[in-house]
């Protein structure tokens, strides 16, 4: 199947590690040029020669996403050295608990920066390059804006927004083709997933416990397996999908909770 992403321009927030960097190393791959912008410049760099020496393209953009400002230098340095954008992935966040009673005002607008108001910000500062280009955009959400997850109302709202944004986007951007989709993962092995197991006094045993509920072959998620998701959805190949929430979640939350 010819993903027909040779040449395209695919800018990947939080692209260093974990998902984002799956989703990269796939552009890289189909002979896309990904373009990380991530915070981590060691991760990113490393990334970043590992695919150059393979013959592939990739460009790192360092960018601290909660600043609009390097959202808007992010997307502005894509079409300096690159001369075009094809596809936004707003794939960045963090589960950072910030809760209903362990959390206070500022910590959730704090949240909300970490993990929804650039998603917003890099569509609204690439959306006249993705109109030039016919583009599209897809978000990573987290399978907690439909769930809840408790403890972590920051997040879970960013998610559930991001979610809506979606739809929003999609109805908006018709008229100019560009489609936008949401990749909504549950529990996938990153470099991030391991730090939160790390704060259990029992990894091995919370592993254990997460992956014995999901009903798919008791397994975690494999970031790659989201970037195949994804891979799709910017590709010529899903040219009539548009708004649409698709779990990567080996039947997470969709299934039957009674199953074995
Ligand atoms: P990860 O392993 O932490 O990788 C994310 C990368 O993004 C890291 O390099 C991180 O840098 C960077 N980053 C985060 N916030 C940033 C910011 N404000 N500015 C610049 N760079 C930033 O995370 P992941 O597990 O792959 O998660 C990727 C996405 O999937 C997130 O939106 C997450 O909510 C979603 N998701 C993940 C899971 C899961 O089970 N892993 C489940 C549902 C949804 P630092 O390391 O310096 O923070």
């Amino acid at each position: 199947m010819d993903l027909q992403l040779k040449g395209k321009v695919i800018l990947v927030t939080g692209g260093a590690k974990g998902i984002g960097a799956a989703i990269v190393r796939g552009c890289a791959v189909e002979d896309g040029v990904p373009i990380i912008v991530d915070r981590d410049a060691n991760a990113a760099r490393q990334l970043q020669s590992q695919l150059e020496s393979s013959g592939k393209t990739a460009g790192f953009i360092p960018a601290d996403l909660t600043s609009a400002q390097d959202c808007s230098l992010a997307v502005e340095q894509t079409l300096g050295d690159f001369g075009r954008l094809d596809v936004l992935v707003n794939n960045a966040g963090v589960n950072d608990r910030v809760g209903l009673e362990h959390g206070s005002p500022e910590k959730f607008v704090g949240s909300l920066e970490r993990n929804l108001l650039h998603y917003y910000n890099m569509a609204h500062y690439g959306v006249s390059a993705l109109k030039r280009s016919h583009g599209c955009i897809v978000n990573i959400a987290s399978k907690t804006a439909v769930t809840g997850q408790g403890g972590t109302s920051g997040y879970v709202s960013a998610k559930g927004a991001i979610l809506a944004l979606t739809r929003e986007w999609a109805v908006e951007l018709l008229p100019y083709g560009i489609r936008v989709n949401a990749v909504v993962p549950a529990e996938v092995m990153t470099p991030l997933y391991e730090q939160w197991l790390a704060t259990f006094q029992n990894p091995e045993e919370k592993l254990r416990l997460v992956t014995a509920k999901i009903p798919l072959g008791k397994r975690m998620t494999a970031p790659e397996e989201i970037a195949a998701m994804v891979l799709f959805l910017i590709s010529g190949q899903a040219s009539h999908v548009t708004g649409q929430h698709l779990f990567v979640d080996g039947g997470y939350v969709h299934l039957d909770r009674a199953l074995t």
